[in-house]
C-alpha cells in the first residue's frame, strides 16, 4: 500500500512539467519544478524539516521546545507542519503589513502569531526582529531557526532538490534557474548540479530589479519572497554563473500567463524566475532548462490576480476581466 505515515514524509519529490505557450517557437525546452505540490505549498517545507532535524541533533531544540521565527509566510507553514508532528510549539512574528489571510493560515496550523508595527526601524524594540529576539531569550526552550543564516537551508536543497532535478532529467539538464531570497535554493541545488555534472550545468539566479544580488541598493520592489537589501549567510555568491534582474511588471505579467496559458496558478517569484528562464531559452535553443517555481498563487489572489491592484501600479497588460476597460452604462 502507498500510505505515507505523516504529511511530513510527503515533502519533496516534486514533479517537472514542460512549459509550452510562454516559450518562444524554436527556443530551448523549459521544464518547471512545481514546489507548490509540497504539502505546505512551497519549497520552504524542505528547509523546515532539515533545520529542525539539525537542531534536534545538535541539542538546540529539545522535546517540548518552542520554535520562534520572524516569518509571515511559507517558512512558517513548513515549520508548523513539522512542529505539529514532533510536538513543538511555534511562535511566528510578522509585521502588520502582512495580510490577515496569511496570519490566519499560520494560526490554522496551530501556530501563535505576534504582529508588530511595520513603520519602525529594525533596531526599535517593537520591530519584528527585536520582538523575535526577545521572545527567544524569554521563552524557556526557545529556538530560532533563522533561515537567512542556517546552513541546513542550502543543505536541504543540496540533498533533495538538486538530486531530484538530476534524476528526473536523466542527467541532461544544462541550466538551472531559480529566484534568490535567502539564497538557500540556488546555493544548495546549484552547488549539487555543478558538482554532479563536473561544472557543466550553468546556474542562473533571478532577482527583482533593485535588489542587491543584481547590483541594486535594496530599492523597493513588490514581488515577494525574493531579493534582499543585505547579503545573507545562506547565499554563496560563487555558485551562480549569472544573475538576471527582472522588473515587477514583467514578473507579474508572466505569473498571470502561467495561470491562464499553462494551468499553473503560482506566486509572483515564479513568474520572475520564468522570465529569466525564457531569456536563457532564447539565447541557447539546444539547452534543457529547469526553472524552480517556489510556491502557489492562492496567497496572491488580491494582488497579482486582481486587475484593480495591477492597474493601480501600472502593471496591467492583459485584464482578467474582458470587460475591464469598458465603462458600464
Ligand atoms: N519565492 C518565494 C515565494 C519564497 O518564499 C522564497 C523564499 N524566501 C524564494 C522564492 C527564494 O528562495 P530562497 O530563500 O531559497 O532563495
Amino acid at each position: 500500500m502507498q500510505i505515507a505515515d505523516h504529511v511530513v514524509d510527503l515533502i519533496g519529490n516534486t514533479p517537472l512539467v514542460r512549459l509550452h505557450s510562454v516559450v518562444g517557437a524554436g527556443d530551448a525546452v523549459v521544464a518547471a519544478k512545481l514546489e507548490y505540490l509540497n504539502p505546505g505549498g512551497s519549497a520552504k517545507d524542505r528547509i523546515a524539516v532539515k533545520m529542525i532535524d539539525a537542531a534536534e541533533q545538535s541539542g538546540l531544540l529539545r522535546p517540548g521546545g518552542t520554535i520562534i521565527e520572524p516569518t509571515s509566510g511559507n517558512t512558517g507553514v513548513g515549520l508548523a507542519l513539522v512542529a505539529q508532528q514532533r510536538g513543538y510549539r511555534c511562535i511566528f512574528v510578522c509585521p502588520d503589513k502582512v495580510s490577515e489571510d496569511k496570519r490566519n493560515v499560520l494560526r490554522a496550523y496551530g501556530a501563535d502569531v505576534v504582529v508588530c508595527p511595520t513603520a519602525v526601524p529594525p533596531d526599535h524594540p517593537d520591530s519584528y526582529y527585536s520582538v523575535s529576539d526577545r521572545l527567544v531569550r524569554e521563552t524557556p526552550g526557545g529556538w530560532k531557526p533563522d533561515q537567512y543564516s542556517n546552513p541546513a537551508g542550502p543543505a536541504s536543497h543540496y540533498a533533495t532538490t538538486g538530486p531530484e532535478i538530476w534524476r528526473d532529467t536523466d542527467g541532461r539538464v544544462t541550466h538551472f534557474v531559480a529566484g534568490v531570497g535567502t539564497g538557500g535554493t540556488i546555493t544548495g541545488a546549484g552547488r549539487y548540479l555543478k558538482e554532479v555534472s563536473g561544472g557543466a550545468v550553468r546556474v542562473i539566479g533571478a532577482d527583482p530589479e533593485g535588489s542587491v544580488y543584481s547590483g541594486g541598493t535594496g530599492r523597493p520592489y513588490l514581488v515577494e519572497g525574493v531579493g534582499e537589501d543585505f547579503w545573507p549567510a545562506a547565499y554563496d555568491r560563487t555558485v551562480p554563473d549569472e544573475i538576471i534582474a527582472v522588473s515587477d511588471a514583467d514578473s507579474f505579467d508572466l505569473t498571470r500567463r502561467l495561470a491562464r496559458e499553462e494551468g499553473l496558478l503560482v506566486g509572483g517569484s515564479c513568474g520572475m524566475a520564468v522570465v529569466a528562464a525564457l531569456e536563457v531559452a532564447r539565447r541557447d535553443p539546444d539547452a534543457l532548462i529547469v526553472v524552480l517555481l517556489p510556491d502557489g498563487g492562492r496567497g496572491y489572489l488580491s494582488k497579482i490576480f486582481n486587475d484593480d491592484w495591477m492597474r493601480s501600479y501600472g502593471f496591467l497588460r492583459r485584464p482578467l476581466d474582458p470587460n475591464a476597460n469598458v465603462p458600464t452604462v
